[in-house]
């Protein structure tokens, strides 16, 4: 492929798409190293060549401006970039602190159809088993 003539690469990725845990064989458009475009791997076990309307659209986010790339923790009213190991004690400290002042059902987990069944299991297990609620629900139910 040429470009105002200067030769461009172009390369398709087997990848898996990410939008829910359903797990469709996707095609990734590879363009001079930006991933431009999306196609269905007609051949996969999971999909045999569909794709629902946000597969088709999965490449959108991956060179997007407004991706988070780092994780966010309020402080003074405003969310701040920080690392992993100060944004999970963060989560640890305020999980444990709101059930130990008002119990372990001030306490819940929502679950996202982006995660796979085995991580939205081990977040139902955290719920139940560290926090002690059944308080789960599934963004999927909405
Ligand atoms: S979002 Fe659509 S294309 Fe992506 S894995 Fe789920 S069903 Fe498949």
């Amino acid at each position: 492929m040429v470009d105002n003539g200067k030769e461009l690469s172009y390369r398709l990725v087997p990848s898996t798409c990410v939008y829910c845990g359903t797990g469709c064989g996707v095609l990734l458009e590879v363009m001079d190293g930006r991933v431009t475009g999306t196609l269905p791997q007609k051949d996969h076990p999971v999909s045999w060549g569909a794709l629902c309307v946000k597969g088709w659209a999965v490449h959108e986010f991956v060179h997007s401006e407004r991706r988070l790339t780092a994780p966010l923790v309020r402080s003074g009213g405003e969310l701040k970039e920080t690392d992993w190991d100060t944004a999970l004690a963060a989560v640890a400290e305020g999980l444990s602190r709101v059930a130990k002042e008002h119990g372990p059902d001030a306490v819940g987990f929502f679950a996202s159809a982006r995660c796979t069944n085995e991580e939205n299991y081990l977040l139902q297990k955290l719920a139940r088993a560290v926090v002690g609620t059944n308080n789960v629900d599934h963004c999927a139910r909405l």
